[in-house]
Formats: structure tokens, sequence, C-alpha cells
């Protein structure tokens, strides 16, 4: 892998789409539709071991090349895998020469990115609709709340809900503004959806409905629909 400074000038830290795209064709993996962390590691020829990193739960040498991951039992433990896709996002924007400290929520809008192209989304919603649980089913090991974000970002979406582990994300297309704070009809709806209720957006095409994630063997909820139904559906 070369390093970034023949790069920087072309990719700028707030073009995500366009990182995830320059180093993707470098490693002739640009036309993939999934990219999972395993893979991409082993592109870059990263070496990457499970262990103990004091207060971390994943560091990155870059100059050497390898991945720590606090946690893995070993490859087949999901749970870790998105840490792993974030610390590829760091090392990307490393080859690429952003600026450290990198920011954290375009680290994280990279590894989406990097994980999920564009074409697998649009295959996934054309293959399964707006169907929360069978999206995240559909991408496997890759964490619902990213699922939900790139289907948000491709398929032109909204994605409200909570994770796992109770936080909150909100994804919506460029533009959209999505509130900063849960509204009392998200916390409703999603309270319904928390206790187990399916509730279709008859109108949108989507629904409000608790998932099972998994990757991090959790149970979340979403509200998910499409931003404009009526172009979406021809
Ligand atoms: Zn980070």
């Amino acid at each position: 892998m070369p390093d970034g400074s023949q790069f920087s000038p072309y990719v700028d830290p707030d073009d995500a789409e366009g990182a995830a795209v320059v180093i993707l064709r470098l490693i002739g993996r640009h036309l993939a539709r999934i990219n999972h962390p395993f893979t991409l590691s082993s592109s870059f020829g990263l070496d990457l071991r499970c262990g103990r990193v004091p207060g971390l739960v994943a560091c990155l040498d870059t100059r050497r090349r390898r991945a720590t991951l606090r946690g893995g039992r070993d490859e087949t433990d999901t749970r870790w895998h998105w840490d792993l896709a974030h610390e590829l996002g760091h090392y990307v924007a490393d080859v690429l020469g952003w600026p450290r400290p990198h920011d954290e929520s375009m680290i994280d809008a990279l590894a989406g990115r990097l994980w999920i192209r564009r074409g697998a989304v649009m295959q996934a919603v054309g293959t399964v609709g707006w169907n929360a649980m069978a999206l995240v089913r559909y991408f496997g090991t890759a964490p619902a709340a990213v699922v939900f974000r790139r289907v948000a970002e491709e398929a032109r979406g909204v994605a409200i809900g909570r994770d796992g582990f109770g936080r909150r994300f909100a994804f919506a297309p460029e533009g959209w503004p999505v509130p900063s704070h849960p509204t009392r009809w998200e916390r409703h709806h999603l309270r319904i959806a928390m206790a187990g209720g399916v509730e279709p957006f008859l109108k949108r095409g989507g629904e409000v409905s608790p998932f099972e994630d998994p990757a991090t063997e959790t149970r979340g909820a979403v509200i998910l629909y499409p931003a404009e139904p009526e172009f979406l559906r021809g």
C-alpha cells in the first residue's frame, strides 16, 4: 500500500464516498458490493490479532500494519467486526493523509461505505423492501445501525431508532433535517416496537419495527421509511 501523499490533494476529509472509492480502486475492490472488514484487512496486508489494549476497544499501528482488537474470541465473534471496520476507517484516513485527530463520525461514515457499497444496498432494498428485520438479516454480520445508515444514505430513506445498546441513531438523505433529540412521536413509536409491535407505514411503504441484531447479539427498534415513496415506486 503506497502512502497517501499522492491522493490527499484529491480526497478531502469531508468526502467519505470519495475516500472509499479511491481506496477500493487501489486494492481492486471498487466493483465489489460488500467488502467485509476481514477481506479489507487482508487486502491491506494488515496483521490482525485479538488481545488486550488497556483502556481501548481497538488500536491500530499503521506503521507496523497491525490491528489489535479487544474482546474478540476469534474471527467468528461478530461483535468486534464493526470495531475492526472502524479501525480500518482510521487506517484509510491515514493512508489518505487526513489530519489527525480524525473526526470519529467521518470515520464511521467511511467504514460503513467501505463495507456496504451502494450496489448492495439497492439490491437489498429491491429484494426485501423496507422491512427492517429482513434488511438486517440480508447483511448478516454488519451491525443493524450500519445497515440502516447505508440504506438511508443510498436508497434515500429515514431511519431513526435505538440500537441494541440503547444508543439513538438518526439517518436521512443529505439535506434532510432529522431531529437532533428524540421527539414525542419517535419515543411513542419506538416504545411500541421495543414491546414487540410492528406498525406498517401504509402511505410511506416503511415500518416501525423491532429488530434482532445478529452482529451484536442485541435487540433494537427502528422507524424506517423511504423519503420519496412515489419516486422509488417508479
Ligand atoms: Zn475511532
